[in-house]
């Protein structure tokens, strides 16, 4: 059976007041109009009725129409939320909590070209979460260390086709999942940096990213046909009790997934398909993970937990029901076309919702 224990000496705490009693904190993302999409139709399909709800209006194809669906999240952005609020809604809570020793991951979910990269990394002039988080985590540190020494190491991935690839250093060693008693979900062969300043940990990831598998499929000029996972592990010590002092060590990943459309309008054949299903596969994987954890909710006890269904769900075990508090970010377009998508990304982030997770500090 599996089980969320992850070997951790542990200290049981409450939950922050923004997440309620559940540890997944799940927020959707509206993104504007693109210019093509402004010249055909420009009906929103979605209306945003305050800071948590929204309801999907009609869609489907031109034919099909879907009864009107409202929605209820701990936020709902609409497309004129900018990068900063949605980092200081969303992730600021968590950098603390990081520092103190505990896990946390980010992720973004939604079909291909609804802002996924947009929301995770951002673009020239706005800064998205992840380089929001690192800039925050180095001025925290660098306000800490007259009391506390630290090392920050970071690794980048993708997992591409269920195998994984070193984004930082890419090499033909094979990498795998394995799990350690004391520090949790580890991937051996992976490059872990040794970063000391936002500028580097920005260069690792430019790099990382020009290495990411992508494609042009019939929807979209360019889709990511991989999971990106950036991985930090920050350790501090007092330092005042020096090398006898226990050692804090907290976790944070930051997940951009693949787009989640579905095959069918992507027009997707042999390789393209192939990767489609496996990106369907692992997807569906987290779906099914995210599902039992809170049937486990509902019903208490133990419920077996298919981590071991993908690679993603391997790799995130201690992301979704172990040592960690989640945000998922869901993403969604706006355009009439994309209903279907949109209607399949927040019922996936509605279920998500309902996980409550145990959260612990890691002290070694
Ligand atoms: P995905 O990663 O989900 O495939 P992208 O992040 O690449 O999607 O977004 C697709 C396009 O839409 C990009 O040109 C991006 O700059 C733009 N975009 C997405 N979200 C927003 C937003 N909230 N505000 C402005 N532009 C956005």
């Amino acid at each position: 059976l599996e089980t969320e224990d992850q070997g951790f000496e542990t200290e049981e705490l409450s939950p922050q007041s923004n997440y309620g009693s559940s540890n997944i904190l799940v927020a959707v993302r509206c993104r504007p109009f693109s210019t093509k999409e402004l010249q055909t139709n420009n009906q929103s399909i979605i209306r945003v009725l305050d800071a948590n709800s929204l309801i999907v209006l009609t869609g489907g194809s031109k034919i099909r129409r879907n009864k009107p669906e409202t929605f209820i999240f701990d936020y709902v952005f609409n497309e004129t939320a900018s990068q900063k609020e949605i980092f200081e809604k969303s992730t600021l809570t968590l950098i603390d909590g990081v520092l103190n020793g505990f896990n946390s991951t980010i992720f973004a979910y939604g079909a291909t070209g609804t802002g996924k990269t947009y929301t995770m990394i951002g673009d020239g002039n706005s800064a998205g979460i992840i380089p929001a988080a690192f800039t925050d985590l180095f001025t925290k540190i660098e306000a800490n260390q007259r009391e506390r020494t630290y090392s920050v190491r970071m690794s980048y991935l993708e997992i591409y086709n269920e195998s994984l690839k070193d984004l930082i250093y890419p090499s033909n060693i094979v990498l795998d999942i394995r799990e350690d008693p004391i520090k949790g979900i580890i991937v051996s062969n992976l490059t872990e940096y040794m970063a000391t300043n936002i500028q580097e940990v920005m260069e690792c990831l430019n790099l990382g990213n020009q290495r990411r598998t992508v494609e042009s499929n019939e929807v979209n000029v360019v889709s990511s046909r991989s999971h990106a996972i950036l991985q930090i592990i920050i350790e501090s010590r007092d330092k005042a009790s020096g090398i006898e002092s226990e050692l804090t060590i907290g976790k944070l990943s930051m997940v951009d997934l693949a787009g989640s459309e579905r095959n069918i309008m992507t027009n997707n054949k042999g390789i393209r398909l192939i990767e489609g299903s496996n990106i369907n596969k692992s997807l569906l994987a987290l779906g099914n993970c995210i599902n039992a954890l809170s049937e486990r909710n509902e019903r208490g006890g133990r419920i077996f937990i298919p981590y071991r269904d993908s690679k993603l769900t391997r790799l995130l075990k201690d992301s979704l029901g172990g040592n960690c508090k989640t945000v998922m970010i869901a993403c969604i377009s706006p355009y009439f076309e994309c209903c279907l998508d949109t209607l399949n990304t927040l019922k996936y982030a509605r279920r998500a919702k309902t996980i409550k997770t145990c959260i612990k500090r890691n002290i070694v």
